[in-house]
């Protein structure tokens, strides 16, 4: 690789998810040797580990550690539910400060056996329930809203209005929003709704992939950059007209591609990013 090129890595980080085949100590040392910047961790990569040596094999490494991956799922008809998935958040908040990242991303959740207004008031009250914790360890939570087809069991807030509403209303300097391209680009609202999270500082994660047309699973075959329809540097232009100055995160669940050599895999990815983030 030349030197032009992993200059013009400086802002990209991989999702530990993106390489699921590998395990951290190994997704880290290919990362790190490939000239990728930043790490945002899965937590079932930190599963029995400890999570302080693991923060800290990764900074040695060279990695910055971006957010942890991912709190949420707060909702449920059963108020008991609705604890543990708070008591959860508060690990995650914990599982972050171990780690050493200041950001925890949100994937908040549904119960399709209630309204989705239900589901959003009961979000609210799980996110504001965390706050406190998170504002002392210095944890911010990043709102990611999921794409529509997820509103049964993901996700309530699935347009970046919503998340943005949403912040506002919690109004924490704790709480932010994430534009993941994925759920997002086919919104109308989306250049505007960019443009409202950049003025109130809030935009905290952007994460990049494509989606493949046709897709053959709603889930597991996102696209690498370029392989798709998502106009990801026009997506880009706007994040970065609202201020925003962070890494550019590649999050790529794949059945095709976990299926392949992943060595192989991370250097299409850099490629990819290279030609078309
Ligand atoms: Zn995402």
């Amino acid at each position: 690789m030349n030197e032009l090129s992993v200059a013009g890595l400086s802002r990209l980080c991989l999702h530990t998810i993106t390489t699921k085949p590998w395990g951290i100590e190994e997704a880290a040392r290919n990362y790190s040797a490939g000239g990728v910047k930043g790490i945002t961790v899965w937590r079932d990569a930190l599963h029995d580990r400890n999570i302080k040596k693991t923060g800290d094999m990764l900074r040695q490494e060279g990695l910055q550690i971006v957010s942890l991956c991912r709190g949420g799922f707060f909702p449920s008809c059963q108020p008991e539910k609705r604890r543990a998935a708070i008591d959860d958040n508060r690990r995650a908040v914990e599982e972050a400060f171990e780690l050493g990242t200041d950001k925890i991303v949100l994937v908040c959740g549904a119960d399709p056996a209630q309204p989705l207004e239900d589901s959003r008031k009961q979000i609210y009250d799980g996110i504001a329930a965390i706050i406190p914790e998170a504002g002392a360890a210095g944890i911010r939570l990043a709102i990611e809203p999921l794409h529509p087809m997820y509103a049964d069991t993901r996700s309530a807030i699935n347009t970046l209005a919503q998340a943005n509403d949403l912040a506002e209303k919690l109004n924490s300097p704790w709480v932010g929003v994430a534009v993941d391209v994925y759920h997002l680009w086919w919104d109308p609202a989306l250049e505007s709704e960019i443009e409202r999270c950049g003025k109130n500082s809030s935009l905290l994660a952007f994460h990049i992939c494509d989606w493949k047309s046709p897709t053959t699973d709603f889930l597991n075959d996102r696209g690498l950059m370029g392989e798709g329809c998502i106009p990801l540097r026009k997506i880009r232009s706007w994040v970065e007209e609202a201020g925003f100055r962070g890494f550019i995160e590649v999050e790529i669940f794949s059945n095709e591609y976990w299926k392949t050599d992943q060595s192989g895999f991370l250097k299409r990815i850099i490629e990819a990013y290279i030609k078309y983030a």
